[in-house]
């Protein structure tokens, strides 16, 4: 039996033997299952405290009745309303499970093990996945102030580069980089490189330096901006997000997208979800408060945190992050401990309702003897 499973371990490709898969924030239902408690909150997943639009809610009911029927494969009323949205073609445009399912296609349409790819330490753990997974050499530049070094990832560009992946801003350290620094950066990057600016918490930046790199998609044939409706736009359980990118390289990504990667309902409660820039406003603004709120109780407690700008907030304890983890769970408050990102003694916090997060520094509190 042990020489069995022996062997079918051993059929897996050169980048699958070592991969190991992305840890999750935990979900609801397993910590009700593991701890038997019922009275349970959620930071751990940047997902939106408010959910999603009432209008998308309400079009995702009306759109059950075509529920018998394939999805549309192409699309078509998402992109159009999308290409409204960005002055970009229909072309231009590629739709994903989630954003990363996007981030998938490029690897697996441009990335042979033969690459490299290029991101930085501290970035989204789902870019060593993904170069991993193509059995591609990650080249991992260090961090400045926990955020990308555009200069040490220029100079770890090689003839053998094909993606350099950007999150602005970061997660897990809710850093960003100015429109200056990353146009900077986009005029250096040989034309043979995809850079890929991963904008899953754009609409959460209120700094006046930032820009999103949406409007340098003409200036840049080998920029692809991806973007998502599970953060902001309160949609993570229905999957999709998508990529903009020159046609030519939208087409590559196409041809490894598996058919009617997003379902029905997605499509259209992220249709309209999109047309409610109101529930965007009011997310924004739930957010800025919950951020103040928890900044200053940190402040107050002597809490080291990274300034973010997203909707989630990294911090040190002097106790280990797991035992500090744990403490929370059993008091029903689900977090991320982020070790695993290089990060030893942090832990990676989301901006919750007032409530929540109220819920959250109470018990934090009691558990660092506060
Ligand atoms: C959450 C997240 C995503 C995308 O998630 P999807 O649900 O797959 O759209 C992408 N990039 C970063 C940096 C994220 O934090």
């Amino acid at each position: 039996m042990q020489n069995d499973v022996q062997s079918f371990l051993e059929l897996a490709t050169p980048g699958v033997s070592k991969l190991h898969p992305y840890q999750a924030g935990k979900p609801i239902d397993e910590l009700k299952r593991e701890y038997g408690i019922n009275d349970i909150i959620k930071l751990a997943s940047n997902e939106n405290p408010l959910g999603p639009s009432p209008k998308a809610l309400d079009a995702v009911k009306r759109e059950m009745s075509t529920l018998a029927l394939y999805p549309d494969g192409n699309g078509f009323d998402l992109k159009q309303a999308l290409a409204q949205k960005h002055g970009v073609n229909l072309k231009q445009i590629t739709l994903g499970n989630g954003s990363s399912d996007a981030l998938d296609f490029i690897i697996r349409a441009i990335v042979t093990p033969a690459d490299e790819v290029v991101f930085s330490r501290h970035s989204f753990a789902l870019y060593p996945i993904l170069t991993q997974m193509a059995g591609a050499q990650a080249v991992v530049t260090p961090a400045k102030d926990w955020g990308h070094d555009l200069s040490l990832m220029l100079k770890a560009i090689t003839a053998k580069t094909k993606i350099v992946f950007i999150a602005n801003p970061n997660n897990p350290t809710g850093t960003w980089l100015t429109a200056t620094e990353l146009q900077s950066f986009l005029n250096e990057v040989p034309k043979h490189v995809v850079v890929v600016i991963d904008e899953a918490y754009h609409e959460y930046v209120e700094e006046t330096a930032y820009q999103s790199a949406v409007e340098w998609l003409p200036r840049y044939p080998n920029l692809m901006v991806t973007r998502t409706f599970s953060k902001a736009y309160g949609l993570a359980g229905l999957r999709v997000g998508y990529a903009l990118s020159n046609a030519a390289v939208a087409d590559l990504m196409n041809r490894v997208r598996p058919p009617f990667n997003v379902n029905t309902l997605a499509l259209k409660a992220a249709e309209v979800a999109l047309r409610d820039e109101q529930h965007i406003s009011k997310s924004i603004e739930l957010n800025r408060e919950g951020m103040k709120q928890i900044c200053q109780a940190f402040d107050r407690q002597g809490i080291e945190y990274i300034p973010s700008v997203g909707n989630f907030l990294s911090f040190k304890v002097s106790l280990p992050e797991k035992d500090v983890y744990e403490g929370l769970l059993k008091a029903g408050v689900i977090i991320r401990p982020i070790g695993n990102y290089e990060m030893p003694g942090f832990l990676r916090v989301t901006i919750g309702s007032q409530q929540e997060n109220a819920r959250f520094l109470n018990s934090l509190n009691k558990l660092l003897g506060g």
